[in-house]
């Protein structure tokens, strides 16, 4: 739950609080009290107007009595008898006798009595003493009443002939013998003079509890008419305000008493005692909440300076500490935090040293990584490096060809090299090499024209996750060439040997042959039919000493004879030598010198060849396609390099042949046409002299062969041995 005095400082708050603590008890205990002493103070006036009430009755009662009483002492009186007997007689001077002795004798005898009257048996008014006794009607007193009993008027008597309002109380008269109702004798009795006789407890003084206040007591007739009791005085006008009221019937005439107190009044002792608790409950609150309020300020002076500390330390003052000035709670606390920022203070700066030294680190690890990055860009090998799920991590630039067709397993990765890796399939080398469970392999992959030779050793990728592959691939392409033509090389050395000695082996029998067919040629007559024959003879030993010198030539290489060639006379030369194979075929020969004649140094016979092996296979390819033809031997200089190039018009080059073109022994020849050496033996002999030969372009009716010579001296000639 949230205080809800939060926003208060604490200065104020337990000031407040009791306060309100003293308020409310005050305010629910006064109007508890106040509320108790009410409902008793009210019990209380209640029982006493009851008594008082009882009392009065009492008193009244038996004052009424009493008055009776007296009223037939008076009655039995023989005087009285007499008289009235005699007034009844027509006795004229016995009424006034009568009046006399009343006035006299009676009337002063009690003080409550105001006025004695008699009256005959038909209530007819004889004798009055204080008015005419003809004027004293008494409303209710019939003929009969009070011949036989006292009788007490049931109504307030008010007429002209008396003062104030009064009680009647008649007797029967009898006469001297007893034998007679004569009359009744009547007294009448003031209401005051009757309440003061009979010493009616005061109700306009009327004690309740310890004060006195105003009451009002009046009695009322049978009829209903009210009499207030003291006429002198005026009565407490109760109009419309609330009171405390008792009645009670007085037994001898039926009357009623009332007593009431003004209910306000009566229980003023009360009424201001809810307000007096609660000014108390304020006085008392006032006086604790300015009390504690100088002591919270002592208490909140150093809860204030802990406030300040600790914002002076949440912005980064470490220096932040208050004072211990006392050993109390706050002191403690004070301590604490002194004892906290100082731990804070000393975390602090170890982090900052840790963080000092990991960027350090950080930045080792940077130059690391950057010295790292330039070795790897720097690879001629291709390193990659495989999450768990295949992904590319890491890579190199040497490895921007491999892992696409790596990564997703292409086709052209299953090399022509097995793997023998336990389990692995043929032909499967992406999943062999990937499969991060495996342990390291090993294996050869041609991927985008080149063959890579591959290490793949299991790796951590990623800190503290499964196993990559770290995959490091290296370029032997180059090195499996160079095998080989190692291998080439060896074979051709082996066969140079063998042809060597087969050279050796014909040379001797083709050359007898050779002088035999002379001598049989220069022998036979002109026209002799065995002409021709020895004619083909003689080609056919020609053609052999060719292919045994072009096999001689290729595997064993000629002595080379170094000078300075003009490179249009070797050209015009080669041109010339095949001019008349050319003509067989229908072919023209053309040449085309540079201006600028070009010279080379090398051995002009062996350049002479290289051309003539172009030439003639021009030739012979328009040859071989039905003849007539044309073959264009152009030289030229471009850019200081000088080039020569051989155009024919012939079939062209299919595709599938031309990968081939230049390796030894190929040829598309019939079995005897070709030996398959032209081309090699002319990339040999120009490759010598440090130029090249390409097939520029090659298209039905125009093929073009290009050799190109880049500067070449003497002596790097001497150097480089042909191969
Ligand atoms: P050979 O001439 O003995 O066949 P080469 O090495 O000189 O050996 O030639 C190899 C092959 O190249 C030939 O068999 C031929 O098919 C092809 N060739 C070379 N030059 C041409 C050309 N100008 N036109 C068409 N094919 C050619």
């Amino acid at each position: 739950m949230r205080d809800p005095l939060h926003s208060l400082s604490v200065r104020l708050k337990l000031p407040l609080l009791v306060a309100g603590v003293c308020l409310l008890a005050f305010g629910v205990g006064g109007t508890i009290v106040s509320t108790s002493a009410r409902d008793a103070l009210e019990a209380e006036i209640l029982q006493r107007l009851d008594a008082e009430c009882r009392a009065s009755a009492d008193a009244l009662d038996a004052e009424l009595t009493l008055l009776t009483r007296r009223v037939q002492d008076f009655a039995s009186d023989g005087y009285v008898r007499d008289r009235l007997d005699r007034v009844l007689a027509a006795d004229r001077s016995a009424a006034a006798e009568l009046r006399d002795h009343l006035a006299r004798n009676k009337l002063p005898l009690v003080a409550a009595f105001h006025e004695l009257a008699v009256q005959g048996p038909d209530g007819h008014g004889l004798v009055a003493v204080r008015a005419a006794a003809d004027r004293l009607l008494v409303p209710g007193l019939s003929a009969s009443d009070a011949l036989d009993a006292p009788w007490h008027s049931d109504r307030l008597q008010g007429s002209a002939a008396l003062d104030a309002p009064q009680v009647v109380i008649a007797v029967p008269v009898e006469d001297l013998a007893g034998q007679r109702r004569l009359g009744r004798l009547l007294a009448f009795v003031p209401i005051d003079a009757w309440i003061a006789a009979a010493r009616v407890v005061d109700a306009r003084r009327m004690r309740v509890a310890t004060s006195a206040v105003r009451g009002a007591l009046h009695l009322t007739d049978r009829a209903g008419a009210r009499s207030d009791v003291g006429a002198s005085e005026s009565p407490p006008d109760h109009a419309g305000r609330s009171t405390f009221a008792r009645s009670l019937v007085l037994p001898i005439n039926g009357w009623q008493l009332h007593t009431e107190v003004d209910a306000e009044q009566a229980l003023a002792p009360v009424s201001g005692l809810q307000s007096r608790f609660l000014a108390a409950g304020v006085l008392l609150a006032a006086l604790s909440g300015g009390l504690l309020f100088f002591p919270m300020r002592f208490l909140v002076a150093p809860l204030q300076a802990l406030q300040l500390a600790a914002q002076r330390l949440a912005a980064g003052d470490l220096t932040a500490r208050v004072a211990v000035a006392s050993s109390d709670e706050v002191g403690g606390l004070a301590s604490a935090f002194n004892a906290m920022a100082d731990a804070l203070a000393d975390r602090t700066s170890r982090i900052e040293h840790a963080n000092a030294a990991l960027r350090d680190s950080k930045r080792e690890l940077v130059a690391e990584r950057d010295r790292l990055n330039a070795v790897l860009a720097s690879m001629r090998d291709a390193v990659v490096l495989v999450g768990p799920d295949g992904e590319v991590i890491l890579r190199n630039a040497a490895a921007a060809p491999l892992v696409a067709p790596l990564l997703s397993r292409a086709s052209e990765l299953a090399g022509r090299h097995r793997c023998y890796a336990e389990g692995a399939r043929d032909g499967d080398c992406a999943t062999c090499l990937l499969d991060p469970g495996a342990t390291a392999r090993a294996c050869l992959v041609d991927v985008a024209g080149a063959t890579f030779e591959m290490q793949a050793v299991p790796v951590t990728a990623l800190p503290g996750g499964p196993p990559g592959r770290l995959l490091v691939a290296r370029d032997v392409s180059d090195r499996i060439e160079r095998d080989l033509q190692m291998i080439h090389q060896e074979r051709l050395a082996a066969l140079g040997e063998v042809a060597a000695v087969m050279a050796h082996e014909l040379n001797n029998p083709l050359a007898a042959i050779s002088m035999f067919q002379q001598l049989l040629r220069d022998a036979l007559p002109a026209d002799s039919p065995h002409r021709e024959a020895i004619d083909a003879i003689g080609r056919s030993t020609t053609s052999c000493r060719q292919a045994i010198r072009e096999l001689l030539d290729y595997t064993t290489g000629a002595q080379a004879e170094v000078a300075e060639v003009a490179l249009n006379d070797a050209v015009e030369g080669a041109a010339r030598f095949v001019e008349p194979l050319a003509k067989r075929s229908r072919v023209e020969v053309v040449h085309r010198l540079a201006p600028e004649q070009p010279t080379l140094v090398g051995d002009e016979v062996q350049l002479r060849q290289l051309f003539v092996n172009l030439a003639l296979n021009a030739v012979q390819a328009i040859g071989g396609a039905g003849g007539s033809g044309r073959v264009a031997l152009e030289v030229a200089v471009v850019d200081g390099q000088a080039r020569v190039a051989v155009i024919d018009d012939g079939p062209g080059i299919p595709d599938p042949v031309r990968p081939r073109l230049f390796q030894p022994f190929f040829t598309t020849k019939r079995r005897g046409a070709g030996t398959g050496l032209g081309l090699a033996t002319a990339r040999r002999i120009a490759e010598l002299h440090g130029g090249r030969v390409e097939l520029e372009s090659s298209r039905p009716g125009r093929t073009v062969f290009q050799v190109s010579f880049g500067p070449r001296r003497a002596d790097a000639f001497r150097a480089g041995a042909p191969t």
